[in-house]
């Protein structure tokens, strides 16, 4: 293998990206980790997380995600702030574009990740983690025996609806249209659960209180008749789906329809040599820890494949 052409390149930096950066640093591979335009991920949007193993007290998302990238630089991992602009996986060695210019590597971990969706108002930026969440497997604990409302009509919002409820004394599901757009079982098991609420044809135009950085209400304009209603609540969970970042790999390797990358035998991607890790190949779990194994698997995928390469 010559100089310049690195053994591997991670793409994000995540708890996927960044478990990756540590096995394949550990492994001698010399990886370089491209941050790209939310280093850390996720985790850096959330407060407290409680069920990553290992930190029986919980600890913070950003200062987790900051852990993950010491851990990988201990061991050598190089990372670099810069966003990846475009791949070519039709060649070997692959390349990659980022900011500062061509990088060419004989494997390629995508740890890229996907990002929730998000209805865009001003109020859901700046209460992020103070209130608005959207991931009930990780807020749903702080909402015990409060009012929250859920955000959307599909399969996430039933089913994190559906989760709140274990905490949370109501639950609001605000939708747009007067049909959840969820499969049947889930819908019934929703319309079944006394907690569950539902107000229909109507979108969240504002959420208070910016001021006192917390969630104490939303303000609903109902889309049939443009009334404005207020509905007290302590929490706004937004399910209104999320997109994997994938763009830059359209037309590269096999994705599914909802632009998924589709792994096999582990972290195999359709191009051998690239792997795929966490979110952006996994739109079940979508867990921390989760996406953290799948780094550590494509890490080990990859090792693998550059050693039956020598
Ligand atoms: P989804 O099916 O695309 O549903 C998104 C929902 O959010 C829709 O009801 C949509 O309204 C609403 N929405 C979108 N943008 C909005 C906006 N700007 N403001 C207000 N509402 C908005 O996404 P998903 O629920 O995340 O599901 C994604 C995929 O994963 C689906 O295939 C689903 O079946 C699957 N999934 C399955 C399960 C399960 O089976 N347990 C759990 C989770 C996800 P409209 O209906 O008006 O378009």
């Amino acid at each position: 293998m010559s100089n310049d052409v690195k053994k591997v390149l991670i793409i994000g930096a995540g708890p996927a990206g960044y478990t990756a950066g540590i096995y394949t640093a550990r492994a001698e591979l010399d990886p370089i980790i491209f941050a790209g335009p939310e280093p850390g991920g996720q985790l850096t949007m959330t407060t407290e997380v409680e069920n990553f193993p290992g930190f029986s007290n919980g600890i913070q998302g950003p200062e987790l995600m900051e852990e993950m990238r010491k851990q990988a630089e201990r061991f050598g991992a190089k990372i670099k702030y810069e966003t990846v602009n475009k791949v070519d996986f039709s060649q070997r060695p692959f390349r990659v574009w980022a900011d500062s210019g061509e990088y060419q590597a004989h494997a390629v971990i995508i740890a890229s990740g996907a990002s929730a969706k998000l209805l865009g108002l001003e109020s859901e930026r700046k209460l992020i983690g103070r209130g608005v969440s959207t991931c009930a497997t990780c807020d749903g604990y702080f909402f015990r025996g409060q009012d929250i409302a859920v955000v959307g009509g599909g399969d996430s919002a039933m089913e994190e609806a559906i989760f709140l409820t274990k905490f949370a004394n109501k639950v609001t599901v605000i939708h747009r249209r007067d049909q959840l757009r969820a499969s049947k079982i889930m819908q019934e098991r929703a319309f079944k659960n006394e907690k569950i609420h539902f107000i229909w044809n109507s979108i969240v135009k504002d959420i208070k209180d910016v001021e006192a950085g917390k969630v104490t209400s939303v303000i609903l304009e109902n889309v049939k008749n443009g009334e404005i209603t207020e509905l007290p609540v302590s929490g706004l969970f937004v399910a209104i789906g999320h997109k994997p970042n994938t763009d830059i790999f359209q037309g590269q390797i096999d994705m599914d329809e909802a632009g998924y990358i589709i792994t096999r035998e582990g972290t195999q991607t359709s191009v051998e040599g690239v792997f795929a890790a966490g979110d952006v190949a996994d739109h079940v779990y979508r867990q921390a820890i989760t996406a953290a194994g799948m780094g550590c698997q494509a890490a080990i995928d990859a090792e693998r494949y550059l050693g039956a390469l020598e």
